[in-house]
């Protein structure tokens, strides 16, 4: 089967094409490379361009015939939309619309859409079941809660079903180290650390240690990239076999603080992360962490790689490779 992977350079797209190819599909990646990178697609061609651009849309579907699309185009630097909202919602919610436009045009009606759990803002309520209060608290959050609307308003009207996978903190590596997270500048917590320990750019900054949590730092849900790829493999499926639209959080239920993800970077890598504690990031919430029900019951979803310890040792393998970095001690 051959699937259209918009924004198949990127981070959590690439790992999908990876993992399509390796049971036989064909991922064919769009993507304009703006913040992709070409060494990414390795599991199928490339077609350069961009979601907002109809032509190049039509001339992608026509070519290749897909059965479905995949899509992981967007911004998603939150610090970044709060200084650019034009540039995130162009590219995130007017960019699915030209992008839902071409599959109506190409007669294509199943689409895997990459949603967050920053759709929810902070919760009331732990662990975030899909039925919480969708109230983002950022731009990039509401860019992603709008095209979740839009979603479901074309779907009650046209040919169309999807899958809105709210994904809680995206993280590790493919564990051959062939592809890893790959943003610049990086903002996330995991590579940031590695980075510290390596001493690459400085102490990280670790920010907020007054929040009302065991040790005083923010709690998150780390799932593992293979897992995230999983997920998506089988929300297609699920599409693909007849079944509704549906939306499902995709995480793990179990929140790690931001101290144990330094402990952990300590001990998988042997190095000292230096950090300095500085205040609280705006917008973060306290504790994420999801109720896994919904993934558990419409995907049969079981992490496999998702501990702490084996996010931290694929993100790190990956990196060292990435960043040179030559003296390794496990532990
Ligand atoms: N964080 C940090 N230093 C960094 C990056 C992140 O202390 O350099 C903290 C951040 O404040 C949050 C947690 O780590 O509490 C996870 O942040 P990240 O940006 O990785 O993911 P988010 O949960 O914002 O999607």
């Amino acid at each position: 089967m051959r699937v259209l992977i918009v924004g198949g350079a990127g981070y959590i797209g690439s790992h999908v094409c990876k993992a399509l190819a390796a049971r036989g599909d064909e991922p064919v990646v769009f993507d304009n490379l703006s913040r992709g990178h070409d060494h990414a697609v390795q599991w199928g061609p490339l077609v350069r361009g961009d979601i907002r651009n109809a032509e190049e849309l039509d001339a992608a579907f026509e070519a290749h015939q897909p059965a479905a699309v995949m899509h992981f185009a967007a911004n998603i630097e939150v610090g970044e939309g709060q200084k650019e909202p034009l540039a995130f919602w162009d590219n995130n919610v007017a960019g699915v619309v030209s992008l839902l436009q071409a599959m109506k045009r190409a007669g294509c009606s199943s689409l895997v859409f990459s949603s967050t759990c920053a759709t929810y803002g902070t919760p009331q309520s732990l662990p975030l079941t899909e039925d919480e209060p969708q109230t983002p608290i950022n731009v990039y959050g509401r860019t992603k809660l709008a095209v979740e609307q839009l979603l479901a308003d074309v779907s009650s009207a046209e040919d169309l079903r999807y899958a809105a996978l709210r994904y809680f903190n995206a993280s590790g590596a493919s564990p051959d180290g062939e592809i890893g997270e790959e943003h610049d500048p990086e903002t996330h917590l995991i590579p940031n650390a590695l980075k510290a320990a390596a001493g690459l750019g400085g102490p990280m900054k670790l920010f907020g240690t007054d929040y009302d949590t065991a040790d005083g730092t923010c709690e998150r849900d780390f799932i593992h990239v293979m897992d995230l790829a999983a997920a998506h493999l089988a929300a297609l499926d699920r599409l693909l076999s007849g079944a509704g639209s549906f939306q499902c959080n995709v995480g793990t239920g179990t929140g790690y603080s931001v101290k144990a993800v330094l402990d952990t970077v300590e001990r998988v890598t042997g190095l000292p992360v230096p950090h300095d504690i500085h205040g609280r990031r705006e917008g973060d919430p306290p504790r994420l962490y999801a109720d896994v029900t919904r993934s558990r019951q419409l995907l049969d979803f079981q992490p496999q790689y998702s501990d702490l310890e084996t996010i931290i040792r694929d993100a790190w393998n990956f990196h060292r490779i990435a960043w040179g970095v030559e003296a390794v001690k496990t532990g």
